[in-house]
């Protein structure tokens, strides 16, 4: 039994995302768990002499905030590079990578990415960095990572000339006299480059995993749900538990493993949910499909003007059900990348006709919502602690178009839509060029929502930024930074901020089996809260993504603290 908090906020508008009690004044921290939400009056009572007190000073409080789809490693690597997303000024990307060059001790590498030529009067070429880096080797990765920009100095040091041969599956770009122009497509093209690149040590990768983690809570995030990539080995995994072992996870993780391990894990008898509060294993991870910006995405149509184009499956149907039927044997659910319309049914197909799991996820919440009426005065008993979970829910990640007819199928069978509402940032015109009038079930948070589909909200990042305000502004203005188009972009498929605020919380909570200890600001759950400098309930839509975070709360301390 606990005598006093360590940590009170008070004075607040806290949004808890519980419904039975959604505004409280302030909460009580002990031992890493809320012990009490309520008033200030109430609240105050259980401060002692040690108790930190935070005066919120009326601003909005939420739970710690989740990002259901990072690629954190990745991202981690890519903060610390030249970043050229989002840069519509071609001079702009001259001068970053200009000053990049000149900060490079000799022989060093430049390495940048994020760019995309769409955003261009003109297609880059190595040309173009030659005369600011005539000897520093630069490479510049496109922001889907399928194109690599390099200079001539990266080309000699790869030994590329105009006798290299287009590698298989991909092609090096050439001008009119064979020369290659410096841009390398596809993996087999860019791997002519990657092995001459340096290797940063687990030392050093460690140190930049730290400054992404100080980043998230910057950004008000206390939890992600790691994605693997493609060709990704046990990397990831070993780094994130070293800093457990450190004491330096300060983020709850649900590691997601790839489908090529499932073997692996089925045979150590590995278990999703298997960690402790900081880092878990999480769901198989597989793709179904390519992207929509490389029109790979697998659809029912062709895409707009390309009558011969269905996309491509990456993980063919009856590919994807025998892991299913594999996955469910070794306890595992699926996480599956479907992003054209034809993607996402197949999936829906193969899970709806696995032998269904229990879920029993509404009794759960019933539960915790109970929980919430008692504790108000004084600090119960810790709670006594969570169920192992059963399977995890289903998921699709990105969801980025799909068929009326399918909107119904995802909750009928428990399948929760992890969506990534910032891709509308720089998607939108694109999902019109390639998609046309199908765009209308583009990006359908509304209309899955009103279907009883589950959302869990997250970022792509590296792919896009990883500030969930900028996500909350999209789901909820379906406008880009400049407020285009006018009036939203199928503006009957915006999220209200609670909608939004849910889908990085409670969603991804749900989603990772922990809706009793995260997601909302409840007693029993774990001390994970952010103070932000504007109330996103109270401000118009288009001054969302200006909201900074104040303080960030972790296991009960606080991780981050901006000047107030
Ligand atoms: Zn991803």
């Amino acid at each position: 039994m606990v005598e006093k908090a360590d940590l009170i906020l008070y004075n607040a508008r806290i949004f808890t995302v519980d419904s039975a009690r959604p505004w409280a004044e302030a909460v009580a921290c002990a031992e890493g768990r809320i012990v009490a939400v309520g008033s200030n009056e109430e609240v105050l009572n259980l401060a002692g002499r040690a108790t930190q007190r935070i005066d919120a000073g009326g601003r909005l409080v939420l739970p710690g905030l989740t990002d259901a789809h990072v690629h954190f490693l990745q991202y981690a690597i890519r903060r610390q590079e030249v970043s050229l997303f989002g840069v519509r000024n071609f001079e702009e990307v001259r001068r970053r990578v200009r000053q990049a060059v000149e900060k490079a001790a000799p022989g060093q590498w430049v390495q940048g990415w994020g760019w995309d030529e769409n955003l261009w009067d003109r297609p880059p070429a190595a040309g173009q960095l030659d005369d600011i880096a005539p000897h520093t080797p630069v490479v510049l990765a496109r922001m889907d990572m399928h194109t690599w920009w390099v200079n001539s100095a990266a080309m000699q040091q790869a030994g590329i000339t105009r006798e290299t041969p287009d590698p298989p599956e991909s092609r090096l770009e050439r001008d009119a006299d064979g020369n290659p122009t410096g841009l390398l497509r596809e993996w087999n093209a860019i791997r002519l480059v990657e092995p001459h690149l340096p290797k940063p040590s687990s030392a050093t990768l460690l140190g930049w995993l730290k400054e992404a983690i100080a980043e998230a809570h910057r950004l008000g995030l206390t939890g992600i749900h790691d994605q693997r990539v493609q060709r990704e080995g046990r990397q990831t995994f070993r780094l994130f538990q070293a800093l457990r072992r450190q004491g330096e996870l300060k983020l709850r993780v649900h590691m997601n493993i790839a489908a090529e391990h499932l073997a692996e894990a089925a045979a150590l008898g590995l278990q999703p949910g298997f960690g402790d509060d900081r880092l878990w294993i999480g769901h198989l991870k597989t793709f179904a499909d390519g992207t929509m910006g490389s029109r790979t995405a697998r659809m029912i149509e062709p895409f707009e003007g390309e009558p011969d184009n269905y996309g491509l499956a990456v993980t063919p149907a009856n590919a994807l059900w025998e892991l299913a039927v594999q996955a469910k044997r070794a306890g595992f659910s699926l996480s599956v990348h479907a992003i054209g319309d034809l993607a996402v049914r197949e999936v829906v197909d193969v899970l709806s006709e696995l032998p269904s799991t229990e879920q029993g996820t509404a009794s759960a919440e019933r539960q915790a919502g109970e929980a919430g009426e008692q504790g108000r005065d004084k600090i119960p008993p810790a709670p006594p602690p969570p169920r192992p979970p059963a399977a995890f829910p289903h998921r699709i990640e990105h969801v980025q178009v799909i068929h009326p007819d399918d909107l119904p199928r995802l909750s009928q069978y428990g399948i929760v839509a992890s969506v990534q509402p910032v891709h509308l940032l720089t998607d939108w015109p694109t999902a019109d060029k390639v998609w046309g009038r199908r765009s209308q079930y583009a990006y359908a948070f509304r209309s899955l929502l009103e279907h009883g589909t589950r959302l869990a909200l997250g970022s792509d990042a590296p792919v896009a930024p990883l500030n969930p305000m900028l996500g909350i502004y999209a789901a909820v203005t379906r406008q880009d930074e400049r407020g285009q188009p006018a009036n939203g972009w199928y503006p009957e498929e915006r999220l209200t901020v609670a909608e939004a605020v849910h889908g990085y919380t409670l969603g991804p909570a749900y989603l990772a089996g922990k809706q009793e200890v995260q997601g909302t600001i409840m007693p029993g759950k774990w001390a994970d809260m952010v103070v932000l400098s504007r109330n996103l309930f109270e401000i118009p839509p288009e001054e969302i993504a200006e909201a900074a975070v104040e303080v960030t709360v972790f296991d009960g301390q606080v991780v981050y603290q901006a000047e107030m």
